[in-house]
C-alpha cells in the first residue's frame, strides 16, 4: 500500500502527473494556455489575498480557526494547481528552474549584504 502523500514524500513529477491527467481527463488541454493559466494564476492569488482583506489576521488566529486554515490552503493548493499546468504547458523542468534561480538571488542578496534583516543594501 502506498503512504498518504505528504510534502516528506513526494516529488515533483507526482505533482506534474495529477494536474496532466486531471486536465486530459476532462480534455480541458486546449484551454490551459500560457496566458490563460496565468491569468487564472493570477484570480487563485487573488483569492488568497481576499481572506486577508481588511482584517488583520495573524499566525496564531490561522494556526487555531480550522476554517479559516483550510480557506487558505484550499486557495494555496489552487495557486499550485495552476502554477504546476503552466509549467506542464511550457513543459518547463521546475526543479532546474528553481535550483538556478535560488543561485541568482544567492547571489543578487549575498549574505555579506543582506545580513541583518534588511531587504535593501545599507
Ligand atoms: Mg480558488
Amino acid at each position: 500500500m502506498n503512504p498518504i502523500p505528504d510534502d516528506n514524500n513526494t516529488s515533483v513529477s507526482f505533482f506534474k502527473k495529477e494536474v496532466q491527467k486531471f486536465v486530459r481527463d476532462r480534455n480541458w488541454t486546449k484551454f490551459h494556455t500560457p496566458q490563460n493559466l496565468i491569468q487564472a494564476l493570477g484570480i487563485e492569488v487573488s483569492e488568497l489575498s481576499e481572506i486577508f482583506l481588511f482584517k488583520d489576521i495573524s499566525l496564531k488566529t490561522i494556526n487555531s480557526d480550522y476554517d479559516l486554515l483550510e480557506n487558505i490552503s484550499d486557495e494555496i493548493a489552487d495557486v499550485f494547481i495552476y502554477l504546476v499546468s503552466l509549467v506542464n504547458s511550457i513543459n518547463l523542468d521546475l526543479t532546474s528552474a528553481f535550483t538556478k534561480k535560488m543561485e541568482k538571488n544567492k547571489d543578487k542578496y549575498s549574505l555579506e549584504e543582506f545580513n541583518n534583516g534588511s531587504y535593501q543594501k545599507l
